[in-house]
């Protein structure tokens, strides 16, 4: 979750692989030549064709997303801010995972057609500021160097590979400040955890769908939406054919049944979502912005159908050190998994 106003050499040696990678901080004093470079060792260099129930490693659909949820929000990855070492480090893991389920990369194209999950694009410096005992980021002087991050994506192929629904969750989080690891368990490692959780039940059943079920992982939305609205300026999927935007952030915690929404109008996805959350005797309510969103804003703003799933209760140890995987809720995270399940099953199959 975000106001308004708003990578190094590395082994992560987390769920199965260890998977070597050279870094983005290099970049650092090449504004000319933002980030795409740097991702080029987390790039599988024969993407895994995807045979179904065949070619997918059991470890990988075995995970679940409390794994996810437990594992980014380790100290290793120092609060995944934007930018930084940890986001990096997170950015691998989403690449093990993706290239361990077999899915496509579907980032930036890079040389001879082949497609990276990451899609890259570079962050202005910014200010930490506390309000309401919540740390959050103010954007710094845009005359200084901007600082590589990337978007990381991923999916599974439909039929009609026009067509795309989307199950999106920012990966970043605030980072060390002041001594204090801000971990982001629920904000958004749970959502990470959610969205992954959705595609490995999907390649579980083994069932092609019609449309791709495309996972993104959005950054820099702690800095104000900057990742999902770079996806939007430079989009590494045909915009439109996506039928709808399902964002998950900050879902873990509060009363197991009570969930809240963004989105500007009662659009495809919204209703896909109330229909999920009714059939699972769940309830939802639109909440009050008060200042704060999250990634659904710049999709809405396109007039792409997206929406936004949350705790109703999301704001409660929002941005502070208390954010950890004790205050996630296993059952609220297993039922935002069935809801979504349900939306992305009525829309993409
Ligand atoms: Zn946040």
């Amino acid at each position: 979750m975000s106001t308004r106003r708003g990578f190094i050499k590395c082994m992560v040696g987390l769920g199965a692989s260890l998977l070597p990678c050279n870094g983005w901080s290099d970049l650092l004093m090449h504004n000319s030549q933002p980030a795409q470079a740097s991702f080029k060792n987390l790039v599988p260099k024969k993407p895994p064709a995807l045979n179904f129930n065949q070619d997918i490693t059991t470890t990988y659909l075995k995970r679940t997303a409390m794994d996810d949820i437990l594992a980014l929000s380790q100290q290793e990855f120092e609060g995944r801010r934007a930018g930084s070492l940890g986001e990096e480090k997170a950015a691998a893991y989403l690449v093990d995972q993706m290239r361990g389920l077999g899915l496509d990369p579907l980032g930036d194209t890079i040389e001879n057609q082949q497609r990276n999950y990451s899609h890259a694009f570079t962050i202005y410096p910014v200010l930490e500021e506390f309000s309401y005992g919540r740390l959050t980021f103010l954007q710094g002087d845009p005359s200084s160097l901007r600082t590589p991050s990337a978007n990381m994506i991923g999916g599974l192929l439909g039929t009609n590979t026009d067509e795309s629904v989307i199950l999106s969750a920012h990966y970043d989080h605030l980072g060390i400040f002041q001594g204090k690891l801000y971990s982001g368990a629920n904000d958004n490692a749970s959502g990470v955890g959610c969205i992954l959780d959705v595609m490995r039940r999907l390649l579980r059943e083994g069932l092609k769908p019609k449309r791709n079920v495309v996972l993104a992982f959005w950054s820099a939305e702690e800095m104000g939406f900057v990742g999902s609205h770079s996806f939007l300026k430079d989009p590494t999927i045909m915009l439109s054919g996506i039928q709808a935007v399902f964002n998950v952030d900050t879902v873990g915690n509060g009363p197991v049944g009570e969930f809240a929404f963004w989105a500007n109008n009662n659009n495809r996805a919204v209703q896909a979502v109330q229909a999920a959350v009714s059939r699972n005797k769940a309830k939802i309510m639109l909440a009050p912005n008060n200042g704060h969103n999250s990634d659904q804003l710049y999709f809405n703003l396109e007039h792409i159908p997206a929406v936004t799933l949350m705790s109703r209760d999301w704001l409660y140890k929002n941005h502070t050190p208390e954010d950890v995987p004790s205050f996630v809720e296993p059952q609220k995270i297993a039922l935002a998994c069935d809801i979504l399940y349900g939306a992305v099953h009525e829309l993409a199959f």
